[in-house]
This record gives C-alpha cells, structure tokens and sequence, in this order.
C-alpha cells in the first residue's frame, strides 16, 4: 500500500502546524502536502500544554490552541487542512525512513513518497530509566511533552488536592509545572542538582528572585541533590523518593522534568549530524538536498553569532519551520536564516523574555526587590544577551533589535545604571546597516576608551547621543 506526494511533513508539533499554514502561503496546491503525526489531534502548540492547560479555573482546551494561534496567525483545526486539500494522518507512526528511494514507512505497513520532506519530528522527554531510576510506568508519576501527558497531569492533580508532590527537576518544565501544581493547591517539593534553578539561562541572582518568589508561594527547594530511588506501596505506585543526600521525601505524586532528546533515531546514518541534531545549512537542508529539518530537532546556523545551534524553543520552531518552505517553494528568492535567539516563560504573575546569547559578562540591571528587573550579557566587550521580567512590549522590542545590532558597550557600570534605557536608546537611534547586522565603533574600541572613556556615557542622554553619533554598522 503506498501513497505519493509532493511536499511531506513528519511531524504533527509547532513546527508541522506553522510548515503547513506557510505551504498553503506560497500556493501549495491541493492533493501535494501531507502532514503525517503519531499524534491523534492536528498540531498545537506545545506550550500551552505546561500553562493555560494546566490552569485549575477556565483552563486551555483544543481547538483553542491549535496552531498557528501563538504568532497570531490562523488556527488551523482538522477542517482547515480539509479545506486547504491537504492529507492529514493523525495517530500515523513513521517507523523507518530511507532517504535514498524518498520513502516513509508507517506503523501500519503503508509507503509514503515524498518530493521534498520536511523532517519535524521535535523532541522527546527524558525519562527516569535513562539516569538509572525506576519508575516512570507508575501511575502517579507525569511526565510533560504531549497532550496525552499533559492530561494525566490534569486528572492527576484533580486527585491529589492537598497532598504532596515532588517535581524532579529545575528547568522549564519542573519550575512551569511547580507553579501549576501550587495554583492547583499541592504541596509541592522541587528537587534538582544544581546550585539554582534554570542553570542554563539564569545567572544566580536571576535564579534567587524567581526561588524566592516560589517559596512565598509555599514551595520547597532541595538543591544540590538528587534522586536515588522511589519507593512504591503494594499497587505499585510511588509513595516516596530517597535522595542521594539520604533524606526521604513522601509523595503522593511525581512531576519530572530532567530534559529532552530529539527524535532523530530515523535518519542515523543517512543524514549528517551535529549538536546530537539534524544538521542544515542557511535554508534548512539537510545533506541530502530533498530532506529539510526544522523546529526541535535541527542544527541550523545562527549567523549573529557565527555558530550553528539546536534550539528546543518555540519561537525557533515557528521561524525554521516557516523559512524551510520559503526554501522549497520559493528558492530563488530565499535569503539565509538569520535568526535571533528567543525565549520565553509565563509563571504565576511572572513572565520574563530572553533574546541573544547568555554568554560573558552579567550585568544585572533594575529593581530585583520590585516586579521589573533583567540582565545583559556582554561578550568581548559586545552586548549579546539581554533578559528582561516585566517588561513592556515596546521594551521586549526595543530588546531585540538592540541585539539584533551587538552594541560595543565600554563601560558595563555604566550599561548597569542605564539600564533598560540603553536598549530603548539604542531604538530610537538605530544605526544604518549596510549588511544588516553587527554594530562596531568607526574607531578602535581603545581609541575610544581612551578618548571618550566613562564619561561619555555619564549619562543615559549623553550615551544616547554617543551611540547615535559614533556607532556604525558592519560585519
Ligand atoms: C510542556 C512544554 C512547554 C513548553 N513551553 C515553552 C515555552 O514556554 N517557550 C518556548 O520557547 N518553548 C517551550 N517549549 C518548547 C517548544 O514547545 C518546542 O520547542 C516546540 O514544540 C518544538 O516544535 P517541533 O515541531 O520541533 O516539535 P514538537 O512540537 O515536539 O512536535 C513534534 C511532533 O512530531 C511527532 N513525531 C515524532 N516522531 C514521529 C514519528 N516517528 N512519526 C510520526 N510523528 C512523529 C510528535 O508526536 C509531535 O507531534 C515547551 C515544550 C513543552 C513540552
């Protein structure tokens, strides 16, 4: 049994759902695109899963978040691929991929042939077994990557009012589903080994406010530490977690968020590699020029910062799925990717944003006792990171195109009593790019230094002024 077409997206995630609306965009015509899913609903968005989804009081329900709602875009449920021709299999496995003959081969024995395929295959939860923990069969204990996962959560803290849960792990899964548990009125315990919580983005004093802030909330963080077994009763569900520090903590239910691993097992060994991804050059091909990666599972090149990176974020997903069918459909007219890295997180009455890289130097900046705060990274005397909690969407903006530009920032007291103010004026006096990126002083950054020096930025005019009129582009 076989079925033939031109354009074939694996995959039913972020990335699968933003592809196809983008498809549709560049004319795709009908009886040409399949989607193909293991999942049994059309593409979502993934995120709403760890916040609106978990809400106790009116919570997010598809088709409510059905992609493309998150940019704004359509909501593409199950009617709309109908009414745009395009194949949808849901609940459709691919088991094996030859990238040679151009085929899929799906769970249930049937070909599918592809032109072009867009590999969208995203990322899997981490589980227990693979750091040599018993466990994740328990019927108390959730994981949180799909929709199936976010419903026994769901009916798991409906059960468990007032009882007590441990959350393994300080990322953005274990710290997302802390909040919602604490909203769901649970006694919630979060176990992870590092020094604070969200290690790979936070800087320390980032981490304390947010640590804090969930402990006033009747949260308990065990650092530096972590799981060596659970203990289960007689049913076999978990009753309670040694940890390697020898203490024993009671649970009555068991989040775990250890981190992900993308779903690339179907193409070992015919595709190349790197950053345990798919790797694709400026347009999202992979070595073999019919294949195409996006979203979680791509090594793609992140030209501001002159590497290539796989990013498991949703913003990346949207954007690389988007660009691959510019590439396919458009070819002539695709430029290279140039992606700025974005992310974000909702919790409680929190919501911060990251843009750029967390590299260097950290600049903290703002009022870390009040609900507005962030930080910048400086990077060989440039500005590459910056993050911000609180902010306003004019800010979040200005952000963006501060590090979209790399400012030289001299002085990093003086980035740190400016501010917000530095990227706002930095906005409002954009350097003209003849290349698009890149922002460097006319003059070496030591001539600078030693003509201008602290001064020059001594106040947040004055620097405005001196970034408007000294700073050029390149690169
Ligand atoms: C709970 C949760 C909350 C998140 N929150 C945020 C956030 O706040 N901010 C942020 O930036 N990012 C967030 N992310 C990350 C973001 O959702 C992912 O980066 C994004 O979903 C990646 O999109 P994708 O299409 O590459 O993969 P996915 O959305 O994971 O989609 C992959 C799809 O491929 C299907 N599939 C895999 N293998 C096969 C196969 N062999 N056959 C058929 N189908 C297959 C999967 O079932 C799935 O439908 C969150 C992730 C999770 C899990």
């Amino acid at each position: 049994m076989g079925r033939d077409f031109v354009y074939v997206i694996l995959g039913g995630g972020v990335a699968a759902g933003y592809a196809a609306l983008e498809f549709t965009k560049k004319g795709v015509a009908r009886g040409e695109l399949c989607v193909v899913s293991d999942e049994p609903v059309a593409p979502y968005e993934r995120p709403a899963l760890s916040k609106g989804f978990l809400l106790p009081e009116g919570p997010a329900r598809l088709p409510g978040f059905h992609t493309c709602v998150g940019a704004n875009e359509e909501k593409l449920t199950p009617n709309w691929y109908k009414e745009h021709g395009i194949e949808l299999m849901l609940g459709t496995r691919v088991i094996s991929a030859d990238t040679r003959r151009k085929t899929l081969l799906t769970a249930t024995g049937e070909t599918i042939t592809y032109k072009y395929l867009i590999i969208a295959t995203g990322a899997q939860a981490l589980k227990l077994e693979e750091i040599g923990i018993n466990g994740s069969k328990a019927e108390n204990v959730c994981y949180l990557r799909d929709l199936a996962d976010a419903t026994k959560l769901v009916n798991m803290m409906r059960m468990c009012t007032g009882v007590n849960a441990i959350v393994v792990g300080g990322g953005y899964i274990g710290m997302e589903c802390a909040a919602s548990l604490v909203m769901n009125k649970i006694n919630v315990t979060i176990v992870f080994p590092g020094s604070y919580c969200m290690g790979r983005l936070f800087s320390s004093k980032i981490a304390r406010y947010y640590e804090d802030f969930y402990e006033s909330k009747g949260v308990n963080f065990i650092k530096g530490t972590s799981l060596s077994s659970f203990v289960f009763n007689s049913e076999g569900k978990v009753t309670g977690a040694n940890l390697k520090d020898g203490r024993y903590l009671h649970a009555d239910m068991v989040v775990v968020g250890i981190g992900a691993r993308p779903n690339t097992s179907l193409f070992e060994g015919q595709l190349t590699f790197e950053n345990k991804g798919i790797k694709v050059n400026s347009r999202l091909q992979t070595s073999n020029t019919s294949v195409y990666a996006v979203g979680d599972v791509a090594s793609f090149p992140v030209k501001l910062f002159g590497d290539t990176r796989r990013l498991e974020h949703v913003d990346a997903a949207r954007k690389t799925a988007k660009h691959a069918v510019h590439a396919i459909m458009e070819p002539k007219t695709v430029s290279d990717i140039d992606y700025l890295p974005f992310f974000y997180s909702r919790v409680f009455s929190l919501s911060w944003q990251f843009y750029g890289d967390n590299v260097g130097e950290v600049v903290h900046f703002g009022d870390f006792s009040g609900t507005k705060f962030g930080a910048y990274w400086v990077n060989n005397k440039r500005l590459v990171g910056c993050f911000l909690e609180g902010g306003g969407n004019d800010e979040y903006v200005a952000i963006a195109n501060a590090i979209r530009l790399k400012p030289v920032v001299l002085d990093l007291g003086e980035l740190e009593r400016a501010g917000l103010d530095f990227v706002m004026a930095v906005t409002r006096n954009p350097p003209v790019s003849p290349t698009g990126y890149g922002v460097v002083l006319k003059k070496p950054v030591n001539v600078w230094y030693a003509a201008y020096g602290i001064g020059v930025a001594a106040s947040v005019a004055a620097f405005a002024y001196w970034y408007a009129k000294y700073v050029v582009n390149r690169i």
